[in-house]
């Protein structure tokens, strides 16, 4: 029984991770892709499988485990006879690759080659990594990278200006500006400035009413719970007619993650701060997306046996034992979740590396769309 199911998560009591958590994020940004690897302790044995499996009772599980020892499709690993492991970073690698062929397609068939522009301001050392992170993956599949650096006291007219500009310039199909902004700056002001067709973070309102709305469709999609939505269709996982609950209503994952779940067809629930009894509602669901920041949080107990589990959660825990002196958790308890889950991603490597991905393509779909390329 789920319940009966002992692990390490009860010992991470969260208090004890609250000091670390700010140490490594002060404050928390709104918007974390996965920097790059980090340590992972439990990391599941690798094996491929033949197709996505579905998610069936344990027992087929098991035998499916051994049908898929021998054969070879790259987006999924299996652990130890449980839960099928949704790899992101196999899938990501496959989607950077189509998304690398479509650019050169283009590019022979117009000459367009996409362009994406990211603007910074300050010097948030996890800003400036992630901006890093960006412009290599761009370089690596032939997206043109423009950047402006702004200091920490630069004036929200500067970065409107510099939004003003990328908004007119023909070569650029995307823009980007990096969240956290200072504290002097108001993000909505900002964000908005950025033309709803180039909005490749899908963040302007416009763009988030139409995902919101039956019968639109939004310019652009955010791209982690674009890549949320990915890694369920990618893994096989059937989401038309199912009960799916989103942990966490945050403009940027939780929120547009529970408006794609319900556009695919899913009875969605969504699970805040707020609500009175998560465990119960969670239990319900065939597909769980959580998207919280607090780590562990989701039991062993709180899944249906069989669910299909998206962690998005990224939380610093302490580790003696890694070199850093802390490793990256999920909200989920992976031991508990993996031994009742018919599918889940690991943190780190599942959600993490979709996110960039997910800007490659939606710059390279702006481009698309803008040179009306098919
Ligand atoms: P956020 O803006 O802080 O939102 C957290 C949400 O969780 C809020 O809606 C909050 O509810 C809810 N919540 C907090 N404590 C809860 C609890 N005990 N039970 C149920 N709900 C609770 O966070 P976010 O930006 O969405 O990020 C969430 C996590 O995803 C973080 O760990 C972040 O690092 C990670 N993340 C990963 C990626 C990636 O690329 N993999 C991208 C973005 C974020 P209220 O609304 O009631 O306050």
């Amino acid at each position: 029984m789920a319940s009966s199911i002992l692990s390490d998560c009860s010992s991470c009591a969260t208090s004890r991770l609250l000091p670390l958590r700010r140490a490594l994020h002060p404050p928390p940004p709104r918007f974390r892709p996965s920097p790059g690897p980090a340590p992972s302790p439990r990391r599941p044995l690798l094996l491929t499988a033949a197709a996505p499996l579905p998610l069936l009772p344990r027992a087929r599980r098991m035998a499916a485990l051994s049908a898929a020892a021998s054969s070879a499709d790259p987006a999924t690993v299996l652990a130890d006879a449980s839960a099928k492991i949704i790899d992101g970073k196999l899938v990501a690698k496959q989607i950077r690759e189509e998304v690398g062929v479509e650019i050169a397609r283009m590019k022979d068939a117009t000459g367009v080659v996409p362009g994406l522009a990211v603007i910074l301001v300050g010097s948030r050392k996890d800003s400036q990594t992630y901006v890093r992170n960006k412009k290599k993956a761009c370089e690596a599949v032939g997206i043109k990278s423009y950047e402006v650096n702004l200091p920490e006291d630069a004036s929200e007219y500067e970065v409107i200006k510099h939004i003003a500009t990328f908004n007119d310039d023909p070569s650029v199909h995307g823009i980007l500006v990096q969240l956290p902004l200072p504290r002097h700056m108001n993000d909505e002001n900002i964000l908005n400035a950025v033309s709803i067709e180039k909005d490749v973070d899908g963040f302007h309102p416009v763009n988030i009413g139409r995902l919101a709305m039956q019968g639109r469709d939004p310019f652009f999609v955010p791209c982690t719970p674009k890549g949320c939505m990915e890694l369920l269709h990618r893994s096989g996982v059937e989401i038309n007619g199912k009960r799916a609950v989103v942990i966490g209503r945050s403009n940027i994952v939780g929120t547009p993650a529970a408006l794609l779940l319900q556009k695919a067809n899913a009875t969605v629930s969504i699970v805040h701060s707020k609500t009175k009894n998560p465990e119960e509602i969670t239990r319900q669901a065939d597909i769980i997306i959580a998207a919280v920041g607090v780590a562990n949080l989701v039991r062993g107990s709180w899944i249906k046996p069989g669910a299909a589990i998206i962690d998005v959660g990224i939380n610093p825990v302490d580790d003696p034992a890694s070199p850093r002196g802390y490793r990256l958790v999920g909200d989920v308890c992976f031991e508990e979740a993996s031994k009742v889950a018919g599918a889940i991603t690991p943190v780190p490597g599942g959600v993490g590396p979709m996110t960039i991905a997910m800007l490659l393509s939606n710059t390279l779909d702006s481009a698309k769309r803008i040179h009306k390329f098919k």
